[in-house]
C-alpha cells in the first residue's frame, strides 16, 4: 500500500467520540428542484438566502450527485448509503408491497442505536404500508405524509400525519415542516439527535400563498412565478431552522446537508414546475447531468472548512457514512455500503477523489463518471427524441452541458467506463417493481 493510500485509510477511521461532543445531524432535502434555481448557483430572479448563506460559510460540491433521476430512488439511496440498485428499489412504484425493502438498515436506525434521538419530517415516498412507516425504520418520531406528492394547503390530499395519526394540519405544509423541525430541536436540544427534513417543494401541485407570490409580482411567468414562491418557503423555513441552532448554541455541533433529490423536470423544453437545470442538458427522469446533478452543501463549523468549493464528484450515498463518521460510529465492511465518509477529504488536503467513479442504472438509462469522463445512455425522450439514446460519451470539464458526444473520438475511454459500469452492475439485483413510472 501506498503512503498516500495509508494516509488517507488513517484518517477514513472513525475517531471515537463522547456523548457530549457527538455532533447533531441534520439532513435537508428539496424536490424536483433545478440546477439553476439557487443563488449559490448563479439564480437571479429566486433569492434563497439562507441556504447561500449556508453555502458561503461550509462547503459547496459542484460536481454532487443524487445515485438516481426520481424522488423514491434517491431517498431509498439517502437513507441506506446503497445504491437503491442493490436491493432493487430502482423505480419510483405504487402498491402496498412497494417500499424500502425490510432488509434494509437505515442511517435512522444506526444513529439510533449509537444514542441519538431521530426524526423525520416531510415527505416519505419510501411506502405507505404500516410495515414501511418511518416510525420502522429507525426514526423516533414522524411528522408528514407518506406518499410521493402532496398538496401543500390543509384538507386535500392523503392525512398529515404525527405519528400514525392524522395531525389536523392547519398550516401551509412546508411552514408546517418548517415549525416541526424547530419543535424537534427544541424538545432534544440536550442529547444528540438526527433530523430529516425532506420539504416535498418545489414539487408538484404548485401552490404558493399570497403574500409570497406578491413578492414575486415581477416574475411575468405564473409557473415561475409560483414556483419562487414556492422556493422562498422553503428557504424561509430553513432559515428558521438555522436561527433555531444557533439560538440554543448548536449551530457549531451540528453537520448540515442539504441537496435536491433529483434535477428539475425540464422534459421536452415544458419545465413541469417553472424549474431551470442550465447549463446542465436533460431533466428529472433522465441519466444526463440534468437529473442526476443537484445543489449540495455541507456544512460543519470548525470540522468542515468554511467557503471551499468542492469539484471531485460526491453523491448522496456519502451522506449516511460521513453522518455516522462524524458521530463516531465505526462502519462495517459488511454493511456493504457504496458511500464513502466525506470528512477526511474535506477537511485536511486533498489526498484523492473521494469515488474512483460513480455509476447510475434507471432501466434502460445507464450513466458512469470516471474523473472528467462520462459515458452515458439516457431518456431521449425527455430531450425531444425517442427511446433511449446509445452509449455517449462527454468530457464535463468543458462540456458540462453533455453537447459533444466524443465516443467515436475514444473508443478506449468508452470501453474503460463500459467495462468500470459493469463490472459495478454484478453487484445489482432486478428491480423489484416496475418502471420508469412517476
Ligand atoms: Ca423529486
Amino acid at each position: 500500500m501506498s503512503r498516500l493510500a495509508l494516509a488517507v485509510v488513517a484518517l477514513a477511521v472513525a475517531v471515537p467520540v463522547t456523548a457530549a461532543e457527538k455532533p447533531n445531524i441534520v439532513v435537508i432535502v428539496g424536490d424536483d428542484m433545478g440546477y439553476a434555481d439557487v443563488g449559490f448557483h448563479g439564480c437571479k430572479d429566486i433569492p434563497t438566502p439562507n441556504l447561500d448563506a449556508l453555502a458561503k460559510a461550509d462547503t459547496r460540491f459542484t460536481s454532487g450527485y443524487v445515485s438516481g433521476p426520481y424522488c423514491s430512488p434517491t431517498r431509498a439511496g439517502l437513507l441506506t448509503g446503497r445504491y437503491q440498485t442493490r436491493f432493487g428499489h430502482e423505480f419510483n412504484g405504487n402498491g402496498p408491497e412497494v417500499g424500502l425493502p425490510l432488509s434494509e438498515t437505515t442511517i435512522a436506525d444506526r444513529l439510533k442505536t449509537a444514542g441519538y434521538a431521530t426524526a423525520w419530517v416531510g415527505k416519505w415516498h419510501l411506502g405507505g404500508a404500516d410495515k414501511f412507516h418511518p416510525q420502522k425504520r429507525g426514526f423516533d418520531t414522524a411528522f408528514g405524509f407518506l406518499g410521493g406528492a402532496h398538496p401543500y394547503f390543509p384538507g386535500k390530499g392523503e392525512p398529515i400525519l404525527r405519528g400514525t395519526k392524522d395531525a389536523n394540519e392547519t398550516e401551509y405544509l412546508t411552514d408546517a415542516f418548517g415549525r416541526e423541525a424547530v419543535s424537534f430541536v427544541d424538545k432534544n436540544k440536550a442529547k444528540p439527535f438526527f433530523l430529516y427534513l425532506a420539504f416535498n417543494a418545489v414539487h408538484t401541485p404548485m401552490h404558493a400563498t399570497d403574500e409570497r407570490l406578491k413578492k414575486f409580482a415581477d416574475i411575468k411567468d405564473n409557473q415561475r412565478r409560483t414556483y419562487a414562491a414556492m422556493m422562498w418557503a422553503m428557504d424561509e423555513a430553513i432559515g428558521k431552522l438555522l436561527a433555531k441552532l444557533k439560538e440554543e448554541k448548536l449551530d457549531k455541533n451540528t453537520l448540515i446537508v442539504f441537496f435536491s433529490d433529483n434535477g428539475g423536470p425540464t422534459m421536452q423544453g415544458t419545465s413541469v414546475n417553472g424549474s431551470v437545470n442550465t447549463p446542465l442538458r436533460g431533466s428529472k427522469r433522465t441519466t444526463l447531468e440534468g437529473g442526476v446533478r443537484v445543489p449540495f452543501v455541507m456544512s460543519w463549523p470548525g470540522k468542515i472548512p468554511a467557503g471551499r468549493v468542492f469539484a471531485a464528484p460526491v453523491i448522496q450515498l456519502d451522506v449516511l457514512p460521513t453522518a455516522l463518521a462524524a458521530a463516531g460510529v465505526e462502519i462495517k465492511a459488511d454493511w456493504m455500503l457504496d458511500g464513502v465518509n466525506l470528512i477526511p477529504h474535506l477537511s485536511g488536503p486533498v489526498l484523492k477523489d473521494p469515488h474512483d467513479a460513480l455509476f447510475w442504472r434507471f432501466g434502460q438509462q445507464t450513466a458512469a463518471r470516471k474523473g472528467d469522463w462520462k459515458l452515458v445512455k439516457y431518456d431521449a425522450v425527455a430531450d425531444g427524441g425517442k427511446g433511449t439514446s446509445p452509449a455517449r460519451l462527454y468530457n464535463l470539464a468543458d462540456d458540462i452541458g453533455e453537447k459533444t458526444d466524443l465516443a467515436a473520438k475514444h473508443p478506449d475511454k468508452v470501453k474503460e467506463l463500459q467495462g468500470a459500469w459493469d463490472e459495478w452492475n454484478k453487484g445489482n439485483v432486478a428491480p423489484l417493481w416496475g418502471g420508469g413510472k412517476k
